[in-house]
Order: structure tokens, then C-alpha cells, then sequence
């Protein structure tokens, strides 16, 4: 079968090593004799994956003492819920950034359980750019915001300043470049773009995070309890947690988190660089915000559409209409994606002009 460009905005595109090794697995695994599907969690191989892929993300992201790696289950979608049972206390505010759905979402959630103080937003541009020169007021509970907008294509270059507790969802671009992990006490991703298949939540937790809130938190929100029980508080996502140990893994065999930022950057470069030259093509984002993830992009002239849609169906391209709150084009750029397939993308953005 001819090969697909896969831009898919996730789950999206792993290592092809991963998934051959991975289905290898799925017949049997560690010469068990059984399919890793079908042992138990708390068997002595299953106890070893979980522990190597916790490990393996201190590892990879520098992560010092006083902090637990969580696999947990629910997507980011509950840590927007994680957060606030953590943190926010019962008289307490809670500070937002709102930068898209993602964020939107975030704080709907957080509203359900208190005071919520949107701190800045960048609605009136439909999300096309990151705030900047933000000033986060003292005394909040805890601040929160969202890395990388997986929709608009707009990312965060700098760390927010606070001396609040910090929480970041990073769901689209961890593990795309380095973190400076004790500046954040939350920092939570869904597996399905650069740690792995979806089914799985990573949470970095700084431990002082715990019983901060004061409330009865059930328990499967409650960081403690999961950080307790090393991360098997109840049946993980076993596959799921498998196949990210062994993204992990990969990651870690080629060069890590550095050299997956060198990656980002040469395929992002050549798009964008493509977008600016090409009369028929415009970038959603504001080019100071652009994020190296998701580049999103539109026609300039809309009687172009059939035929750049037939051009890169043409071309094995999969996955680059636009999430419909922005429209046009979006090509995701996660860890696994080759360098041809970016230069595949831009091949048939100049065919276009041509
Ligand atoms: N946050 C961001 C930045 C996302 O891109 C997404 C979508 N994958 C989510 C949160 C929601 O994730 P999930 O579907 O795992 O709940």
C-alpha cells in the first residue's frame, strides 16, 4: 500500500517501530505465551511497563524530586476537573487564561466547583493569537492555561510568571521541546498526540499539590490516591500505558526531547515558509504565536479549493481539513511525522500556484 502522509490532529501518527513492536505484543508479549491484552494489570510484566513508562518521563523531561507521574484515565477532559477538585478551595478563586475551546472548556468545568477569574482571553480575534504581558494577580488558588491550541494552530513561547500554584494542559505539544518542570505544580496531557494511543492521561504533579483544595475529592480525581497506589489505584488503561512506554522509549533511543524540538522546528519552518510565499495560502495564526504542532492555514482565493483538495488526495495526504471553528486547513506536525510529509504538503502547495 502506498505510503499516507498522516497529519491527523490526533490521535494522530506514531513511530511505525512502535506500532510493529506493539503488535508483536498483542500475540505475545514478554515470550509470555499470552497477548498483553489478557494479563493481569498487577502481573510482575504489566507492574514493569508501568514503572519504566513513569520512569521514562522523568527522564526525558528532567523532572526533579517532589514530583509523581500519573497514567490515569477520563483524557484531558477530566483534568479539567482534576484541577480544580485539587486546588480550588471552597472560598478560593481559581485564575484562567482562555485561548480557545480547550480552555473554554476548562474553565466551564472549573466553574462547577467556584470562583473562576478569567484573566485574559483572546476571543475577540477568534483565538488567532496568545495574550501577552500578562499580569497574574497574587492570592489565587492555583493559575491555568493551555500550552498549545490544538484547533487555532497558536502556542505559548514563555512561561507565565506567578507565584501562584501553576497548571498547564499540554496536551498538543509535550515532549515537542524542553519544560522547565518546577515552574508548574499540574501538568497534565491526553496520550493521543506525541506520548502515544489514546486511552491514557499522563499528570506530572508536583506532591504539594496534595489536600490543597481541603475537600472530600472522589477518590479517581484525587492525585494523592492515584500517587499512593502507584498509578493502579484501579485497572489502568493497560495497552495504552504499554504502547507509550514504548514511544518512550523511541523518544529516548533518538535524542530525547531536544532533538524532537530540533524536528519540530525544521518541519514547522518549512511550512510556514511556504504559507508566507504562496499568494493562494494565508495563516490563521498570528506568526509571532505560531504553533510548532498544528500550523493552520486558509485559501486566499476559495475558487482554488476542488482543485488543492483533489491535489493532495492525489498525494496521499490525510487529514488536513480544519477543525470547523476555524475552517480552511490544519497540518498537524506531531513527534512521529516525517520530514517527507511536510515536504509532500508543500510539493502540492506549489503545485497549486504553478
Ligand atoms: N486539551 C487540548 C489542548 C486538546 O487538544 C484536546 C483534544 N485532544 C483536549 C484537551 C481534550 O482531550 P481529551 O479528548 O483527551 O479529553
Amino acid at each position: 500500500m502506498a505510503k499516507v502522509h498522516n497529519f491527523s490532529a490526533g490521535p494522530c501518527i506514531l513511530p511505525q517501530e512502535v506500532f510493529k513492536e506493539a503488535s508483536q505484543s498483542v500475540l505475545d508479549f514478554d515470550n509470555l505465551g499470552l497477548s498483553i491484552l489478557e494479563i493481569s494489570h498487577r502481573s510482575e510484566n504489566f507492574v514493569r511497563v508501568m514503572e519504566e513508562a513513569r520512569e521514562l518521563v522523568k527522564e526525558l523531561l528532567n523532572i526533579p524530586k517532589g514530583y509523581t507521574v500519573l497514567f490515569l484515565q477520563g483524557g484531558a477532559s477530566t483534568g479539567f476537573l482534576m484541577a480544580p477538585y485539587n486546588l480550588l478551595t471552597e472560598n478560593g478563586t481559581a485564575g484562567y487564561m482562555n485561548t480557545g475551546t480547550w480552555s473554554t472548556k476548562a474553565i466551564k468545568e472549573a466553574k462547577k466547583l467556584g470562583n473562576v477569574d478569567v484573566i485574559v482571553s483572546s476571543e475577540d480575534e477568534n483565538f488567532k493569537y496568545i495574550p501577552k504581558d500578562i499580569q497574574i494577580p497574587s492570592g489565587l488558588d492555583y493559575v491555568h492555561y493551555t500550552a498549545n491550541n490544538t484547533i487555532y494552530g497558536t502556542q505559548f513561547k514563555k512561561l507565565p510568571q506567578t507565584d501562584n500554584f501553576l497548571v498547564c494542559d499540554m496536551s498538543s505539544d509535550i515532549f515537542s521541546r524542553p519544560v522547565t518542570i518546577n515552574a508548574y505544580d499540574i501538568i497534565y496531557a491526553g496520550a493521543q498526540k506525541n506520548i502515544g494511543p489514546a486511552g491514557t492521561t499522563m499528570y506530572i504533579v508536583n506532591e504539594e499539590v496534595f489536600n490543597k483544595s481541603g475537600r472530600d475529592i472522589p477518590s479517581m480525581l484525587d492525585f494523592e490516591v492515584h500517587h499512593k497506589k502507584d498509578s493502579m489505584f484501579n485497572t489502568p488503561s493497560v495497552f495504552a500505558v504499554y504502547v507509550t512506554m514504548l514511544n518512550l522509549r523511541y523518544m529516548k533511543a533518538n535524542g530525547g526531547v531536544e532533538a524532537m524540538k530540533k524536528k519540530a522546528q525544521e518541519r514547522s519552518e518549512m511550512i510556514y515558509n511556504e504559507i508566507d510565499e504562496n499568494p493562494l495560502f494565508e495563516g490563521y495564526a498570528n506568526k509571532e504565536d505560531r504553533s510548532s504542532m498544528n500550523a493552520t492555514f486558509t485559501l486566499t482565493d476559495e475558487s482554488y479549493k476542488e482543485k488543492f483538495d483533489k491535489l493532495w488526495k492525489e498525494a496521499n495526504i490525510n487529514g488536513i481539513k480544519g477543525h470547523r471553528s476555524v475552517g480552511g486547513y490544519r497540518a498537524s506536525m506531531y513527534n512521529a511525522l516525517p520530514i517527507e510529509s511536510v515536504e509532500a504538503l508543500v510539493n502540492v502547495m506549489k503545485k497549486l500556484r504553478s
